[in-house]
């Protein structure tokens, strides 16, 4: 069972593997072109990991998973990253 959330309840796990607050980047998704933070995707988190969709056209953007050890991180449907970060 699942609930979707948005993209801010994925916060937590995304900054285990990334340094900086994600959910304020700005992602493209490859479906349909729509622009938006990740904290306003919708988040589908459980136990196998977290599935983040593109609330225009459901095209999944990021599946994280942390499995042995190991964090798996699938992010072929998002386009690209606008990261504002440091400097
Ligand atoms: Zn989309």
């Amino acid at each position: 069972m699942e609930h979707r959330l948005d993209g801010n309840a994925a916060g937590g796990i995304l900054h285990e593997v990334f340094p900086f607050d994600m959910t304020a980047t700005q992602a493209i998704c490859g479906g349909c072109g729509a622009t938006g933070p990740i904290g306003a995707l919708a988040a589908y988190i459980h136990g196998m990991g977290t599935v983040m969709r593109c609330p225009v056209c459901d095209t999944v953007l990021i599946r994280l998973a942390y499995v042995k050890g190991r964090y798996w991180l699938d992010m072929r449907g998002t386009r690209v990253l606008q990261i504002t970060y440091g400097r």
